[in-house]
């Protein structure tokens, strides 16, 4: 009751959900009391969740932030979902992200952009941004988001709490919107490292209906969290080190280098080599993916329907109304790259500059066990002062799309405040399948 009311009476400051779904929140919250009496209680018994509005939930309107499908109820649940109810979670609502995903700032949406709930003037982040400010608003106790380029752990540097990006395979990807496929990945958003654990081993595990699931054990997470970091090693891209970020980013980096070394660590500088181009490869890829995936919205199996006087003006109407102007860039770029004649030069390329990032951090990990790096080269800057034209909002995600593009891991956890007093995030990349480890290291930097 006390979440859903905090969820009902801030929502129209900081359009943090897109539906809120009280009733169906108090009719799980009984069968959870229920079982709560029988002692049959899962990890998440009870506990009040928001859900990004990317993962299908059966009954339940499920928008993707698009007005192409703004009254879209599915027939079957994600089996992130279905995974959280099963451990007893509770849905208070969908949350607000940019359309389809695609976006840095939350304000590229149907509904109302989401505000930042250290500052209403400042961005939330994206494009998970709902899901983060519900947290940070005290809207949810724990969230799910998706992370193809940052999604998960930008919204949650620029709120203020914890975001995970597990590896690429371990949380299924079915009945969750498709962005860029060989990217997307599901992960926990909550206030402390502990609490986002108890929502990774929830979601986290093999699913037959996603092929690119994988059968790799789940980590036991809370005997990892709480093993000492000591003599570990850790790096420092001295690439990014050298790049010149804020003040405040650089210092802090600093601080919490200092904190691994007096737990304990060996910090090493390294070096990535191809780093550099992480940026450009994925917007190149995502915005191929993206082209091919979202084809689909035609109008006619489900969504917006324009109605034209052919087949093709029907289409060509349905997708004129229904994808905001983000959307439509990526499926232009994305087309225009896949084309015949420039495929080779750019998706080619692109892949092929993907390989040698991933070479990069698998030679990296032969010598440190985790990488430390900010989440962001800011904090959240006011709605007015964000940039206008898409590559400098691109730019932007200069720090979180490597780990994607790398196939890796990593976690950001909120590590202090800005000059204006706006949080920072701090990064914790690891190897792919050892997702263990962000919670680890994430304990000592919270
Ligand atoms: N900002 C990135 C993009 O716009 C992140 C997207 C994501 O992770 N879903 O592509």
């Amino acid at each position: 009751q006390c979440y859903i009311e905090q969820m009902i009476s801030l929502n129209s400051t900081y359009h943090a959900y897109i539906t809120q779904c009280e009733e169906l929140a108090l009719e799980m919250a009984k069968k959870s009391d229920y079982r709560r009496k029988q002692k049959k209680c899962g990890i998440l018994e009870g506990i009040p969740l928001a859900i990004k509005d990317v993962f299908c939930t059966k009954g339940v309107r499920t928008t993707f932030a698009s007005k192409m499908m703004e009254n879209f109820v599915p027939q079957y649940s994600s089996t992130v979902t279905e995974r959280l109810e099963e451990c007893g979670g509770i849905f208070l609502g969908k949350t607000n992200l940019d359309e389809f995903c695609m976006g840095s700032m939350n304000t590229y949406t149907f509904i109302d952009p989401v505000a930042n709930p250290w500052d209403i003037s400042c961005v939330s982040g994206g494009s998970s941004g709902g899901s983060a400010a519900a947290i940070a608003a005290g809207m949810a106790l724990g969230a799910v988001g998706s992370d193809t380029g940052g999604s998960i752990r930008q919204p949650a540097s620029f709120c203020g709490v914890v975001g995970v990006r597990p590896t690429y395979g371990r949380v299924s990807r079915y009945g969750m919107g498709a962005f860029a496929s060989s990217f997307d990945q599901a992960g926990p958003i909550a206030r402390t490292v502990e609490d986002a654990g108890y929502i990774f081993q929830a979601i986290c595990g093999y699913d037959p209906k996603d092929s690119t699931s994988r059968h790799i054990p789940c980590p036991d997470i809370f005997s990892v969290m709480n093993q000492s970091v000591k003599n570990m090693r850790v790096g420092i891209p001295i690439e990014f080190y050298e790049a010149s970020y804020s003040e405040d980013v650089r210092r802090y980096w600093d601080q919490s280098r200092d904190i691994l070394k007096n737990a304990g660590c060996q910090i090493k500088m390294v070096s990535l080599p191809y780093v550099s181009f992480a940026l450009p490869c994925y917007y190149l890829i995502v915005c191929a993916e993206a082209a091919s995936n979202l084809a689909r919205y035609d109008g006619v199996k489900y969504g917006v329907r324009q109605f034209g006087e052919t087949l093709e003006e029907m289409y060509v109407n349905t997708r004129s109304v229904g994808f905001g102007a983000e959307v439509k860039r990526r499926i232009l770029i994305g087309t225009y790259i896949l084309s015949h004649g420039n495929y080779d030069a750019y998706y080619g390329k692109a892949l092929r500059i993907r390989q040698l990032i991933q070479e990069d951090f698998s030679k990296v990990f032969q010598d440190v066990d985790v990488l430390l790096m900010p989440t962001t080269p800011t904090a959240a800057f006011s709605t007015s002062q964000a940039p206008k034209d898409p590559v400098n909002i691109y730019l932007n995600d200069i720090l979180t799309v490597p780990i994607n593009v790398g196939g890796i891991c990593g976690i950001s956890v909120p590590f202090c405040l800005s000059s204006q007093g706006l949080p920072l995030g701090i990064q914790i990349l690891a190897p792919a399948f050892e997702d263990g480890r962000l919670f680890q290291f994430g304990k000592v930097l919270e």
